[in-house]
């Protein structure tokens, strides 16, 4: 796979300051059910990163000390495979904090109780489902990835996710098949909902990511001779007011060892969180990162560009 990162250092994106943080972001490992081709952290069920017990009580540790932590957003790979996810989302429950689940929906088909399992802690789901198309998500997502992201969503909507009146909260995630910015937020969703109301799914919201140059799908970027444009098309359609609410200003990202980064994309590009090396989060306890400036790069356009970048980042 090709380097992105020596082609995004040299930015002209604007300073952006941390401000008071309110979500954790934990990569619980690099396994996953699925190799997609737009996968920025390479997952794959070849991949043995896994987050081991140990650095999850130190996030809990964390989340105890931190108390302007409201939401912890768990991702990977497919984060449920690893052994400690139901542990951690329990005992984050019991501190009283959000969980976030970035489920690649046909998990559900391998862990039977896992539908159940998500309702019982009131996790909000986050699910990719790159199309309503069945060509479209297979070619993106894998061989019959369509019917089991259908039969995943159709299990979650049989416990309750997705209906209005049981807070029980299911968004889906949209990202591009290919170097293009996504489609209108509001007007997708409408059709998404339309679209999957033949296989009676109902869901909460649709969130448009744009696809980031970075890893597998810079990397393939790369090696047709698109990055260069694709970045450019980025910048072009870069909006000023959109850094107010980039996800980086107040959540940070750990991966699956316990080091810290100011977001997932800056995770998988090894840029770390506001020091000059990177910091394991057992030695954050009480540290006070407002007013930390963010690492940035050219590849932080594609959180700004168009409607900007609304769901937390991680695409799963
Ligand atoms: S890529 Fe990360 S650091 Fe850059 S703007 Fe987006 S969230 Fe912030
Ligand atoms: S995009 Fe999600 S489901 Fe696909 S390989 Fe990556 S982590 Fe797994």
């Amino acid at each position: 796979m090709l380097a992105t990162l020596p082609f995004l250092e040299d930015t002209d994106f604007p300073v952006l300051i941390r401000q008071q943080l309110n979500t954790l972001q934990v990569n619980l490992g690099y396994l996953c059910n699925q190799q997609c081709l737009h996968c920025h952290v390479n997952a794959s069920p070849q991949r043995t990163e896994v987050m081991s017990q140990t650095t999850c009580e130190q996030i809990l540790a964390y989340l105890k000390v931190t108390s302007s932590i409201k939401t912890l957003d768990l991702t990977g790979g497919a984060p449920e495979m690893n052994p400690n996810f139901r542990d951690v989302v329990k005992a984050a429950r019991d501190m009283g904090i959000h969980v976030i689940d970035r489920c690649n929906l046909s998990i559900l088909l391998e862990q039977h109780d896992l539908a159940q399992f998500l309702a019982q802690q009131k996790v909000e789901v986050m699910a990719s489902m790159p199309c309503y198309l069945e060509e479209n998500v297979n070619k993106q997502r894998g061989t019959n990835a369509f019917q089991k992201s259908i039969t995943g969503l159709q299990q979650l909507n049989n416990v309750g996710y997705g209906h209005p009146d049981t807070k029980l909260i299911l968004n889906l995630v949209y990202n591009p098949a290919g170097p293009s910015l996504p489609p209108a937020q509001i007007g997708l969703e409408k059709d998404y909902k339309q679209k999957l109301k033949q296989y009676k799914i109902e869901f909460n919201q649709l969130y448009t990511l744009c696809n980031m140059p970075i890893q597998r799908f810079g990397s393939m970027l790369l090696s047709k001779g698109e990055f260069d444009g694709y970045v450019q098309l980025l910048k072009e359609a870069h909006q000023e007011k959109n850094l107010e609410t980039v996800m980086c200003r107040s959540l940070m990202s750990v991966d699956w060892q316990g080091y810290v980064y100011d977001c997932d994309f800056n995770q998988m590009l090894g840029l770390p969180l506001g020091y000059n090396q990177p910091t394991h989060i057992s030695k954050l306890m009480l540290a006070d990162l407002q007013g930390k400036a963010i690492n940035i790069a050219d590849h932080c356009y594609g959180c700004t560009a168009g409607q900007g970048s609304s769901c937390g980042g991680a695409l799963c």
